[in-house]
C-alpha cells in the first residue's frame, strides 16, 4: 500500500428532515447567502419552499439556471453576484453540476480577475467562500470531495479544479429528495458512482487489499440497489444506499494506497464538452469499450478478481472470467436504460482525433493510468462504441 494523507473536513448530515440543520450551520458564517440551483427541479419538488422557509431570517441571493456540464459563464454570473451583495457563504442545492459550479464560484469570489483562469492554473487559487450542500442527485461524491468539472463552451474544454479550499463545509443528503428524480437520471448517476469505483480499483498499484474490498463493496451495493430504485422511485432503503455510494465512491476513501490517471473519465470528459451529453450516459457507453481495449495478459489477473469478487463468476480460467465480467458490465449498464453506442446519443467519427488528443493532453492517461493510453489508443476505443 502507498502511504497517504486522508483528511476529509466535511460534515455530513444524512437522512430524512437533516435539513432543518441549515440556519444554524449557515448561521456561522452570516447572513448573506447565495442560493446556487439548476433549471428548476427544486421548485417543483417543493425543496425551494422548504429553504426559503427555513432560511428566512437570512439574506438570500439566487443564482439559477445551472446547466447539467456547468458552464464557466454560470460561474462568472455567481462570482459577480458574491462580490455584489458581500456573499458570507454559498448554498448549492441540486447535484454535481450545482456544487461544482459553486466551487469555483468560491474560489473565484477571491480572485481578481477571470474564474476560467484558476481551472486552467490552481496555483492562483488562493481562498474560497465556504460551501454548503443540499444534495438532490446521487453520482459524482461532489458533496463531499474537492473537486469540480467546469465546461468552457468557446473552447470546447471540460476540465477539473481541485483544492483543499474546495470541500463542501456542510452536506444534507437526505434520500427522499431522490424520489423525483426521473428514471435516466438514476441510471446515469448510477453509472458514474460505478465509474468513480472502476477508475479506482483500476489503477497500477496493488497490495491495498482493504481499499479494494471497499471498492467492490460499493459496485455491488449500486447493483443490487439500482434496479430496485428505477423499479420503486420512493425506495428508502434503495435511494439511501444509493446516496452514500454516491459520497463514498468519490471522497478519496477508495483511493488510500493507490492513486494514477483515470482513463474512461478523460474520454468521456472530452464527449461532454463537444457534444453536451450526460456525464454518466458518456461512461456507461465508454467504459465496456474501455475494459475490452485494455484486458491484457497484465491486467486480466485483476479484471478476474472484479468478475469473481463483484458479480460472483466461478469460472476457473482468469481471461475468460475477465471477459465475462466485462459483459455483464455492459449488460448491466443496458438493463439500467442506457444508451451503449454513441451513434445511441448522436455522436459520429467526426471529432475522434481531436478528442483524443485533448484527453491526452489534459489528463495523465498517457504516463500515470492503470493501462497507459496515447491519442491513438483513445481514438480506437471510441470506434469501438461507435455501434
Ligand atoms: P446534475 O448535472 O447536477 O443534474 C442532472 C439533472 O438532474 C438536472 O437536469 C437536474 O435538474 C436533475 N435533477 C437533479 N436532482 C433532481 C431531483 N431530485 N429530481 C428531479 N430532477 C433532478 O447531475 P450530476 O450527475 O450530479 O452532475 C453532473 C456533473 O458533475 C457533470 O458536469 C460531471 O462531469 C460532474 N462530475 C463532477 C465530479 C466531482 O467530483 N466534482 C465527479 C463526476 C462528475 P435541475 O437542473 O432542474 O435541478
Ligand atoms: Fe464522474
Amino acid at each position: 500500500m502507498n502511504s497517504f494523507r486522508f483528511c476529509v473536513p466535511t460534515d455530513i448530515r444524512f437522512g430524512e428532515g437533516q435539513i432543518s440543520c441549515l440556519p444554524e450551520e449557515l448561521g456561522k458564517y452570516g447572513k448573506n447567502v447565495l442560493l446556487v440551483y439548476g433549471g428548476g427541479s427544486i421548485k417543483r419538488s417543493g425543496l425551494y419552499d422548504t429553504i426559503q422557509e427555513l432560511l428566512k431570517d437570512f439574506n438570500l441571493f439566487e443564482l439559477s439556471g445551472i446547466e447539467p456540464n456547468p458552464k464557466i459563464t454560470s460561474v462568472r454570473k455567481g462570482v459577480a453576484l458574491c462580490r455584489e451583495h458581500s456573499i458570507d457563504v454559498i448554498l448549492a442545492v441540486g447535484g454535481g453540476s450545482c456544487i461544482d459550479a459553486s466551487k469555483n464560484i468560491a474560489c473565484g469570489a477571491y480572485y481578481d480577475g477571470d474564474p476560467w483562469d484558476l481551472v486552467i492554473d490552481r496555483s492562483k487559487m488562493t481562498k474560497a467562500l465556504p460551501i454548503a450542500v443540499v444534495l438532490t442527485i446521487c453520482a459524482t461524491g461532489s458533496e463531499m470531495n474537492c473537486g469540480a468539472v467546469i465546461s468552457n463552451e468557446e473552447t470546447h474544454e471540460k476540465l477539473e479544479i481541485a483544492g483543499d479550499i474546495l470541500y463542501p463545509a456542510l452536506s444534507v443528503c437526505d434520500p427522499t429528495y431522490l424520489y423525483t428524480l426521473p428514471a435516466r437520471q438514476t441510471a446515469a448517476g448510477t453509472a458514474d458512482i460505478m465509474s468513480h469505483v472502476f477508475e479506482q480499483y483500476f489503477q497500477p498499484y496493488d497490495g491495498a487489499y482493504l481499499t479494494d474490498r471497499f471498492c467492490e463493496s460499493v459496485l455491488k451495493t449500486c447493483i443490487h440497489y439500482a434496479p430496485i430504485a428505477l423499479a420503486e422511485p420512493d425506495n428508502y432503503e434503495a435511494r439511501s444506499n444509493l446516496m452514500w455510494s454516491s459520497t463514498i465512491g468519490l471522497n478519496h476513501l477508495l483511493t488510500v494506497g493507490k492513486g494514477g490517471a483515470w482513463s474512461c473519465h478523460a474520454m468521456e470528459h472530452e464527449l461532454s464538452a463537444y457534444y453536451d451529453i450526460t456525464h454518466g450516459v458518456g461512461l456507461a457507453i465508454v467504459t465496456p469499450a474501455w475494459m475490452r481495449y485494455v484486458l491484457c495478459d497484465r491486467t486480466e489477473a485483476r479484471f478476474a478478481m472484479y468478475a469473481r469478487n463483484v458479480w460472483g463468476i466461478t469460472e476457473p480460467d482468469d481471461r475468460a472470467a475477465a471477459e465475462q465480467g466485462i459483459a455483464r458490465t455492459e449488460e448491466f449498464f443496458q438493463s439500467l436504460g442506457l444508451p451503449s453506442t454513441l451513434r445511441e446519443v448522436g455522436i459520429g467519427p467526426e471529432k475522434f482525433e481531436e478528442m483524443a488528443a485533448e484527453a491526452v493532453r489534459t489528463s495523465g492517461i498517457a504516463t500515470r493510468s492503470y493501462y497507459h493510453l496515447q491519442p491513438e489508443d483513445v481514438v480506437k476505443i471510441y470506434e469501438s462504441c461507435l455501434g
